[in-house]
């Protein structure tokens, strides 16, 4: 639940502790505007995934689905700074689909909280697999750090990539060259 009086209270201790004067115009309404904001960044928290991963419809066919360059937002948990980037999914369905809005929903909801990009791809990898029960999924995300680009070592540009496999893809070697193939095709 997110509390926005803490929240307040925190940014104007924080303010201060950074050497701010908190009285100043600019910087007036921040304390309430940022308790505001975390609603949104930090709503995911409050939801379930399986509520759009369970709108399944049904299929014939076991071709693997590939919904790739999946836009999100997240914020690391070690400095609460922002990472952002892509998120491509593949999945081999056994009878059941999801519609395509659903996966960037699903993405949404755990982007949408305090993350580690490795756990952030597990999470959606395995929200797939519970609520699909699909023969396999694999989850791909590239990255792009702000506390490893506006601060530390200071790389623009440097990408992190993380990959997650479930089912048939953790033993089919085959299935993954097929992923990394198609999305090279479209590129
Ligand atoms: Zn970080």
């Amino acid at each position: 639940m997110i509390d926005h009086k803490k929240i307040e209270q925190a940014v104007m201790l924080f303010l201060e502790g950074i050497g701010e004067d908190v009285c100043r115009e600019g910087l007036k309404e921040t304390p309430e505007r940022i308790a505001r904001m975390c609603g949104e960044l930090y709503g995911g928290m409050e939801e379930d995934a399986a509520v759009h991963l369970s709108k399944t419809f049904s299929v014939d066919s076991s071709e693997m689905v590939i919904e790739k360059d999946i836009t999100f937002y997240s914020t690391c948990e070690h400095h609460i700074l922002p990472f952002y980037g892509k998120v491509h999914i593949a999945y081999i369905p056994d009878g059941k689909v999801v519609g395509l809005s659903k996966l960037a929903r699903a993405v949404e909801v755990f982007a949408r909280r305090l993350q580690l990009q490795e756990q952030l791809t597990g999470q959606i990898a395995d929200a797939l697999m519970e609520s699909m029960q699909p023969k396999g999924a694999l989850v791909m995300i590239e990255a792009e750090h702000m506390c490893m680009t506006m601060r530390g070592i200071k790389k623009p540009g440097s990408r992190t990539v993380t990959l997650a496999k479930r089912g048939v893809f953790e033993t089919d070697s085959a299935l993954e060259e097929r992923f990394f193939r198609m999305m090279r095709a479209e590129r």
